[in-house]
């Protein structure tokens, strides 16, 4: 049962996780915003308005009964870097530029917008630490993946072969098409292993988004890895999709917290 419903909201669950793991890919079901944010936006730089996607947010946490104060967010940017948030993030002081956040402190829910690009969940049940990272193709190509790896590592004393990843839902292999420079990008960032990830047919190219982040999780040690396999474009009904909507259009919410074993 990876989809749960909680009053009129809708979130996507992974199987891999342990119960100390609170977790929600929200789809666009069960919030205050009228199209073309319908109706659960979580995104606050996409025109809609402030006031509906603050309720909207409120709903999403109420719905996995997390604090709404306990949020830890950031400006994301498509590149690697990291914050470790030790306490939620403090609202009077400018978003942080980043698209890796990790944590070992429950109390501190990470949180980050998606339409399209990659959300990655990566979870150490031993060392009780997770982190949550934003691959787009350019985050892809930066190897942002292994960039999260290596941040949880660092922290924790983390084995790369101890943690569990989670693909989530975000533009498959199917409607992926790329222009020229993501090519190049990806065969400098992939080197052999671009051939299995580009696909030429109909004219365009397709770049397999969830097929790259998988290979760079593997190359940085993790054994366990589970893709939704959710095409964001293929489900509009479900997901806000940059491409299907044509960039007019919400962003869906991911969240991650550690259960306070108090
Ligand atoms: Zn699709």
């Amino acid at each position: 049962m990876p989809f749960i419903s909680e009053a009129s909201i809708r979130y996507y669950q992974f199987n891999c996780f342990p119960d100390e793991v609170i977790h929600a890919v929200f789809t666009r079901s069960g919030g205050v915003s009228p199209a073309p944010w319908n109706s659960l936006n979580l995104g606050g730089m996409v025109g809609d308005d402030m006031d509906r996607v603050r309720e909207n947010r409120f709903r999403a946490f109420d719905a996995l009964k997390l604090a709404r104060e306990s949020i830890f967010d950031v400006w994301q940017v498509h590149g690697t870097n990291v914050v470790i948030a030790r306490q939620p993030r403090q609202t009077d002081i400018p978003y942080q530029q980043a698209d890796i956040i990790v944590t070992d402190r429950p109390g501190v829910t990470l949180f980050m917008r998606f339409a399209d690009c990659v959300p990655l969940l990566l979870v150490d049940p031993k060392k009780k630490i997770i982190g949550l990272a934003h691959a787009g193709w350019m985050g892809t190509v930066r190897n942002v993946a292994a960039a999260a790896v290596d941040a949880i590592c660092k922290l924790s004393g983390s084995k790369p072969a101890d943690l569990l990843a989670a693909i989530g839902p975000s533009i498959g292999p199917d409607h992926y098409i790329v222009g020229p420079d993501v090519v190049i990008s990806v065969l400098q960032s992939f080197e052999n292993d671009a051939d299995g990830l580009l696909d030429s047919r109909n004219g365009h190219v397709y770049f397999n988004l969830w097929a790259a982040n998988q290979l760079q999780l593997e190359k940085a040690g993790l054994e366990n890895i589970e893709t939704a396999g959710l095409c964001t474009a293929c489900h509009e009904d479900d997901w806000f999709s940059h491409r299907a909507q044509k960039g007019n259009t919400g962003r869906f919410g991911v969240l991650m917290a550690l259960k306070d074993q108090d």
